[in-house]
C-alpha cells in the first residue's frame, strides 16, 4: 500500500515468484547489491513526478548490481557483473540490453555509490548547479550520507572551506575526518542558524542542500553577496506534511542568491566528464567510498526506513 508519513515495513511484501524461461539475447541475473535511496519515498506517493510512482503489487525497481548467471546474448557471460535497475529482487530474467557490463577495476558496489549516481549527484551538484571555486566556503548538509560525504571530500581536494552538518557526535567525526574544517551537529542544542553562523562567521558561498527546512533557512540567513544554492534533496520533509517556514527566504533579493534544483540525470550528456575525474580521484585514493552494509533480501524495507532515522553512515547497500 502507498504509506502515509513514515513508511513502515507492514507497508512491503516479500513474495516469490517463478521466473521465466531464457529467451534468445536475455540474460539471468542473481543480485548481490542493491541500492536503497531516500528519493524511493517520494515514489512511494502515487502523484506524477519527475520519475513514476512506483505501482502496487510490482517489485521496486531502481539501481542494483548483479552477476549473470546464465546469458543467451552475446554481449555477457556467466560471472560478469552487471548493472540494472529491475531494483529490489534477488534474480531477474530480461534482455541483454537492459543491463551495463561492469568494469572489474572497482569493487561492483562502488558503480552504486562513488562512480554511479551518488558520485555524479555531488559533482555535478557541487561543481555545475553551486559553482562552487577554490577558496570559497561551501555548507553542505546530511554530510555523512552518501551524497553529502562525496562532497565533502570533492570540496576538499578542490581546495574549498567545508563547513558539514550531521546528527550526532560520531557521525560528526566522520564528516571531520573526511576532511571537513567545521561540522554542525544539528541534534545539539541550539538553532541551525546559530550554529552556521558560528561556524561560518564571514559566511558560506555555497550551501549543498540535502536536507531543505531549518537546514536551509540558516543557508540562507548566511549566505553571502551572490552565493549559490543547489538544491539536491530535502529529506526533513519527506515523511512529513509539516511546512517549515523559510523567514531568510527575503535574503534571495537582498544578498542575489541563486537558487537551483536539479536531477542527476540532468547531467547525462556530461557524464563522461564526471567519470573520468572521478575514477581518477577514486584510483588515486583522493575519494573514497564509504559504505554501511545490510544484508538478505528481507531487510530490505528496513534498510531503506534506516536512511530516515540516519543509521547509514556513507552509502547504504543492501548486500544478498
Ligand atoms: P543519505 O545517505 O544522506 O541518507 C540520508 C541521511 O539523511 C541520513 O543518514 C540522515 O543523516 C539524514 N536525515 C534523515 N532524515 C533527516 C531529517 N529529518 N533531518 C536532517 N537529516 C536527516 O542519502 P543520499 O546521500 O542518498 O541522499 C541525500 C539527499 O540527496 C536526499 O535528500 C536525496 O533525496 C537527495 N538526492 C538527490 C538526487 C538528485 O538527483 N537531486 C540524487 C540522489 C540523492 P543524519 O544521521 O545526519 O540525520
Amino acid at each position: 500500500r502507498y504509506p502515509t508519513g513514515l513508511p513502515s515495513v507492514d507497508d512491503f511484501e516479500l513474495r516469490g515468484v517463478a521466473l521465466p524461461p531464457l529467451a534468445s539475447g536475455q540474460v539471468q541475473v542473481r543480485n548481490v547489491w542493491l541500492s536503497v535511496d531516500p528519493y524511493m519515498r517520494g515514489r512511494m506517493n502515487d502523484v506524477p513526478s519527475y520519475v513514476a510512482p512506483f505501482r502496487l503489487d510490482e517489485p521496486l525497481d531502481g539501481a542494483a548490481v548483479g552477476q549473470v548467471v546464465e546469458s543467451r546474448h552475446d554481449g555477457f557471460r556467466p560471472g560478469d557483473f552487471v548493472l540494472h535497475r529491475f531494483g529490489w529482487r534477488d534474480e531477474v530474467v530480461a534482455d541483454g540490453n537492459a543491463f551495463t557490463a561492469l568494469s572489474s577495476l572497482y569493487p561492483p558496489q562502488a558503480w552504486l555509490n562513488t562512480l554511479g549516481p551518488i558520485g555524479a549527484t555531488a559533482y555535478f551538484g557541487l561543481l555545475s548547479v553551486g559553482g562552487a571555486k577554490p577558496g570559497e566556503t561551501v555548507f553542505v548538509s546530511a554530510a555523512a550520507g552518501a551524497v553529502g560525504s562525496v562532497v565533502v571530500q570533492i570540496a576538499k581536494l578542490k581546495g574549498m572551506r567545508v563547513i558539514g552538518s550531521a546528527g550526532g557526535a560520531s557521525k560528526c567525526d566522520f564528516v571531520r575526518s573526511l576532511g571537513a574544517d567545521a561540522v554542525i551537529d544539528y541534534k545539539a542544542p541550539g538553532t541551525m542558524i546559530e550554529k552556521l553562523r558560528q561556524a561560518a562567521p564571514d559566511g558560506i558561498d555555497v550551501y549543498f542542500d540535502n536536507v531543505g527546512g531549518d537546514h536551509l533557512d540558516a543557508a540562507l540567513g548566511c549566505a553571502k553577496q551572490g552565493a549559490r544554492v543547489a538544491i539536491c534533496g530535502m529529506i526533513q520533509m519527506y515523511n512529513s506534511s509539516e511546512v517549515v517556514p523559510l523567514a531568510n527566504l527575503f535574503r534571495v533579493i537582498t544578498a542575489r542568491i541563486r537558487v537551483q534544483g536539479f536531477i542527476v540525470s540532468d547531467f547525462r550528456s556530461r557524464w563522461d566528464e564526471f567519470q573520468s575525474d572521478m575514477e581518477g580521484w577514486v584510483a588515486g585514493g583522493k575519494v573514497a567510498g564509504h559504505e554501511t552494509i545490510m544484508e538478505g533480501l528481507n531487510v530490505v524495507p528496513s534498510a531503506f526506513l534506516a536512511l530516515f532515522s540516519g543509521k547509514n553512515t556513507g552509502k547504504l547497500l543492501v548486500k544478498l
